[in-house]
């Protein structure tokens, strides 16, 4: 029986180890715990009736050993007195596990109530951050942040706290009765089990450390498979299975080696600590014995004071590891602080909102540099002026900054200087929200969601089906869809996936135009379609570009002979500027472009 109860002890000494610093991040301490408590305030009500059951389960807990004790005493002095006193302990028993099942249900459920509104928030607040963060922040980071941080606050509030304050109580309560029942036994306790604590402590923290690189040797993996499984396509295309397998295969085995220390480290943990707690319990053992010998206790009281000797064991050597989770939580409550209070640097919301769009676009001296690289400028110095209602077509060679003009107009960034304007209005000034809705943007590999075709044409606004099929029909959309069994109720898959690149663009296509926007931002496909694809999506793009403010990034002649103005673009700088006829007339750059692209197919120019 004693047996039993050390290894018990073991266990749920070795298991709440276990639980320490599961994401393997450091710890800082200067947080503000109580915002970390706040999170739980709207659940106040629940958690008071978790507290009130906490209290009556640590009471039962606390009592129980005394009665054991009774129990064994009552045993040498009458059968009636033996009834009485198990029937008193097992009400006690059966009202600290009704107690229990009330704190255990109500603290968890506190706490989903609390996870699932702080997800909400904390993915709300991803979602309003400017471009630059995510070009800053890998996704991988962010959604963990949303499933795992998030579940480590919610530990922390809820059972860790409820733990922390139970244990504490256990430990006060059970050295009260212990003193009550033999002062001396207490003293020769009381010096054993804060050597073993502290002990069990320090070796807790060099486990934690193992674990911490295990951990990380483990994230590591996760990574590298989800590397490779996102882009399957072009790991088979390369028939770079092997290469995939290879790299996973050797992240996972750094995870084994740290995970085979971890294992010996634990192992080794629980064997000493083990040693430590037998020889503590014989000691108190022995010196009792010596004292029911001497006649000063009874072998109930014995017995009472070895169970509680174990209470207290148990619940200091709990404490270290809650403590230890709660730090962890801590740390996870920093990261999730600092982004519920990052304020966007281009806010969503704010700023002015034009009656009619008047004017065209207007670039002014702009500089601008990705935050995520500061080391490249990438435009200097480039303005112009697209008329509203003009087709402007934007040229050059790849990694000159077209993309980046596109990128500023839609105010994914702000310019270092110089400004963009509206009409007479700074872009600076204008409800980012409002503006976005004045204009579509129709990239070369158009992202879909995994909904319904039809449900991804009206994305960008809520419309009524005869709206979406007429844009799909503007699009050159509609029959492909109706050949489709499920007709616009098809599901287009992950990013679209079940469709050909020439559908994916037109269903694009009519996304934008579904909006009818003022402002259309292109960039043409390079990529080779099918012929007939090719002419659908040309013929779609050409009726999409009518009546509207156009600024493309060109990759046909027939694009750029029918602009209003071609604007060349080359390493960050407006090189030419002009007409598809005047610019070959000067037979500067982008003749040169026009003349070597059209002969070596290499430019972002090319014959239709
Ligand atoms: P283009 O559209 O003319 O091919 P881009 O505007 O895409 O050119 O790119 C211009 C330069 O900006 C390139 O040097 C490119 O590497 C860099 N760049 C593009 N996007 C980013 C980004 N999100 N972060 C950092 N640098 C970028």
């Amino acid at each position: 029986m004693r047996k039993l109860k050390i290894q018990r002890i073991l266990h749920r000494l070795n298991d709440a180890l276990e639980e320490v610093e599961e994401d393997g991040k450091p710890i800082k301490r200067d947080v503000n715990i109580f915002r970390l408590v706040r999170l739980i305030k709207p659940e106040m009500g629940m958690i008071s009736l978790a507290a009130l059951s906490l209290l009556a389960s640590t009471a039962s807990q606390t009592t129980a050993p005394l009665f054991f004790g009774m129990v064994v005493d009552a045993a040498q002095t009458s059968m009636a007195r033996l009834n009485r006193t198990v029937l008193i302990l097992l009400l006690i028993y059966i009202a600290g596990a009704i107690a229990g099942l009330f704190r255990a249900t109500l603290f968890t459920l506190a706490g989903q109530r609390m996870v699932a509104r702080l997800r909400k928030e904390l993915f709300n607040s991803i979602i309003q951050q400017e471009i630059a963060f995510f070009d800053q922040n890998r996704t991988g980071e962010l959604t963990n942040r949303l499933a795992s941080d998030t579940q480590v606050i919610q530990n922390a509030v809820t059972v860790n706290i409820s733990m922390l304050a139970r244990y504490i109580m256990q430990i006060i309560g059970s050295l009260v009765f212990m003193f009550v029942l033999n002062a001396s036994l207490t003293g020769v306790l009381l010096a054993v089990v804060p050597i073993i604590s502290l002990g069990a402590v320090q070796y807790g923290k060099f486990v934690r450390r193992i674990r911490q690189k295990f951990q990380d040797r483990l994230a590591d993996a996760s990574s590298t498979a989800e590397e490779n499984i996102s882009n399957i396509r072009t790991v088979k295309s390369f028939v770079a299975e092997n290469k995939a397998l290879t790299l996973y295969s050797e992240s996972v085995d750094k995870s084994y080696l740290e995970g085979k220390r971890l294992a010996i480290a634990e192992g080794s943990f629980t064997g000493t600590i083990g040693i430590i707690v037998a020889a503590a319990i014989s000691l108190v053992l022995w010196y009792g014995g010596k004292l029911v010998f001497e006649k000063d206790i009874t072998a109930g009281v014995l017995t009472s004071f070895l169970l509680y000797t174990l209470n207290v064991a148990f619940a200091f050597g709990l404490l270290s590891s809650v403590y230890g989770d709660f730090m962890q939580a801590v740390g996870a409550s920093i990261r999730i602080f600092e982004l519920l209070d990052k304020t966007p640097a281009i806010s969503n919301q704010g700023g002015m909102k034009l009656d009619n769009l008047q004017g065209g676009l207007e670039f002014d001296r702009v500089q601008f540099t990705y935050p995520s690289r500061p080391d490249n400028q990438v435009l200097k110095n480039v303005s112009f002026h697209v008329e509203r209602g003009q087709m402007v077509a934007l040229v050059g060679p790849s990694g000159g900054g077209k993309s980046t003009i596109v990128n500023l107009i839609e105010r994914f960034y702000d310019p270092d200087s110089g400004s963009i304007k509206l009409g007479s209005t700074n872009l600076k000034l204008l409800d980012p929200s409002w503006f976005r809705k004045q204009m579509s943007a129709v990239s070369q590999e158009p992202t879909l969601f995994a909904c319904s075709i039809r449900d991804n044409i009206s994305y960008g606004k809520e419309a009524d089906f005869n709206e979406v099929q007429e844009a799909a029909k503007q699009a050159n959309a509609h029959d492909f869809i109706m050949s489709f069994e499920e007709k616009y109720d098809t599901l287009v898959g992950e990013r679209g996936v079940r469709l050909s690149g020439g559908q994916k663009q037109r269903v694009a296509i009519a996304r934008a135009l579904l909006i009818n926007p003022d402002i259309l931002l292109l960039d043409e496909a390079t990529s080779a379609l099918d012929a007939e694809s090719e002419h659908l999506v040309q013929e779609a793009i050409d009726r999409a570009m009518n009546n509207r403010t156009v600024l493309v990034i060109a990759h046909r002649l027939s694009t750029v002979r029918n602009a209003n103005k071609v604007i060349v673009i080359s390493k960050g700088q407006l090189a030419e500027e002009g007409t598809h006829d005047e610019l070959i007339a000067r037979n500067g750059v982008y003749k040169k472009l026009v003349l070597r692209q059209l002969t070596a197919g290499e430019t972002n120019i090319k014959e239709d």
